[in-house]
């Protein structure tokens, strides 16, 4: 494991870490709302009668939604969505969204984020939603561990990710750290580009169905099954950082 972080400041030309803040991104890290995402996406596509996978969502997890419409029509029907049909299947998919999600947390997110938060690290939540109901919750899952002005959310940035903006507003945001001051936590594969494109140490935490291949392709530094394991984890990522 040590390896990880050692190539990490290797690649990057740095000597040491310096972690202050850790970066989560929200769907599928800290909610267990891709599976909602997923199947109002699948259910949409199914009443326009656009053939989809509900597994295949979870690749397009942090593309805009009028892309991933006309990324699957394009494949499909050999031709750009047009502007009513991005709208139309968009609201849609929205709605069933709304009507599926429970609001249910990953297992072990909210454990993760007290117990490095009560170590001092300054938490901070980079996502591409703009759903303010989901950023409010926040508030009320995670009392006083995150704050509105530590949000990163799609009203902040121009691109989203795979782009490195988002993460690199998040360092911006946690205090104008450098980039060997933070870890990512991840779930998506454009979500980890993004971290690697902003030059972060992201770990990811595979909660939804595609394989750890498709992460580590993706530039993860570290790829774990789920947010307990990373719970029982961090000790010893922790002792490893401060020793090298
Ligand atoms: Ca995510």
């Amino acid at each position: 494991m040590t390896t990880a972080f050692k190539d990490f400041l290797t690649k990057h030309n740095y000597s040491k870490f310096d972690i202050k803040a850790i970066l989560f991104d929200m769907d599928g890290v800290l909610y267990d709302s891709m599976k909602w995402h997923s199947k109002s996406w699948k259910d949409t596509m199914d009443e326009f009668d656009i053939p989809s996978t509900a597994e295949e969502f979870y690749l397009y997890e942090g593309m805009i939604g009028k892309k991933t419409i006309n990324h699957i029509i394009k494949r499909e029907k050999g031709r750009d969505a047009t502007d009513k049909e991005k709208e139309d299947i968009y609201r849609r998919k929205s709605e069933l969204f709304t009507k599926y999600n429970d609001g249910s947390l990953i297992p072990y997110a909210y454990d993760f984020v007290k117990k490095v938060h009560d170590e001092g690290f300054t938490c901070v939540v980079v996502t591409g939603s703009g759903q303010p109901s989901l950023i409010n919750k926040l508030e009320v899952n995670f009392p006083e561990l995150f704050n509105k002005k530590m949000m990163v959310t799609a009203f902040d940035v121009k691109h989203g990710k795979p782009h490195p903006e988002p993460y690199l507003m998040g360092l911006k945001k946690a205090g104008n750290l450098n980039s060997n001051q933070a870890i990512v936590i991840e779930n998506a594969p454009r979500g980890v580009e993004a971290a690697v494109a902003a030059g972060i140490f992201c770990i990811a935490v595979n909660t939804g169905p595609i394989s750890d291949k498709v992460l580590i392709d993706a530039g993860a530094n570290i790829v774990l099954p789920s947010m307990e394991s990373l719970l029982n984890n961090w000790n010893e990522y922790y002792r490893i950082i401060n020793g090298i």
